[in-house]
């Protein structure tokens, strides 16, 4: 399973709607600083929900929001951004999976294009977050069972970040170990086993 394509929508530095492929094996994202390359990888963290705000270098929600400076006409009506994540799964990486949806229990997972989308709504007093799995409203915690199924977690080392890794030089190595038993799927039964135990 592979990205295939993020579709960005007034998120952050991306005042219109934006396509961006993904290749199977290797994407290079170059680009002057400043120009949003960095906000194509929180675009992923944010429509995943990988992260939280300040992951993604906002301090609210709402500041993903793409804000069009003073020199700009005011839009009308509720400030929205939307990022889009269009997973391949042709090789059937997500094939027995199910997922509760706000049209009750259904396989997601046969089929070759998974789509996982998160929109942030700005109204007057107020913001919302919705997520949305193949086009139909769902919640954080079944994408994240979904994503898991695939080994991609907030723990996890899918994404490593600017900094990560001097990080990692300077761990000790039983801190280091930790990485590698998070990567392997083993950390998470020793949490189990250690709360089974506390119980
Ligand atoms: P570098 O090479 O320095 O790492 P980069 O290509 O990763 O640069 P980003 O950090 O992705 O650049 O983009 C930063 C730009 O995004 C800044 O100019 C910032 O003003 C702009 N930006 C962030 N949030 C918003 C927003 N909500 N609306 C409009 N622009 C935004
Ligand atoms: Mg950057």
């Amino acid at each position: 399973m592979h990205i295939q394509e993020l579709v960005l929508d007034d998120f952050k530095s991306f005042g219109r709607e934006t396509h961006i492929p993904f290749y199977e094996d290797f994407t290079v994202i170059t680009g002057p600083n400043g120009s949003g390359k960095s906000n194509i990888i929180d675009g992923v963290l944010f429509a995943l929900g990988l992260a939280r705000t300040r992951g993604i270098r906002a301090e609210k929600l709402t500041d993903l929001i793409y804000n069009p400076g003073d020199d700009d006409t005011q839009r009308a009506g509720p400030r929205e951004a939307s990022v889009m994540v269009v997973l391949d799964n042709s090789d059937g990486t997500l094939s027995r999976s199910q997922v509760t949806t706000a049209a009750g229990t259904e396989k997601v997972g046969d089929v070759d294009e998974i789509t996982v989308k998160r929109r942030v709504k700005e109204t007057d007093d107020n913001y919302y977050s919705y997520y949305y799995l193949n086009g139909r409203s769902t919640n954080l915690s079944d994408i994240q069972d979904l994503l898991a199924q695939a080994g991609i977690t907030p723990e996890g080392y899918n994404v490593v970040m600017q900094g990560d890794v001097t990080e990692i030089i300077n761990m000790t190595p039983y801190q280091r170990r930790g990485i590698i038993d998070e990567i392997a799927g083993v950390a998470e039964f020793d949490a189990k086993k250690e709360s089974a135990r506390e119980e």
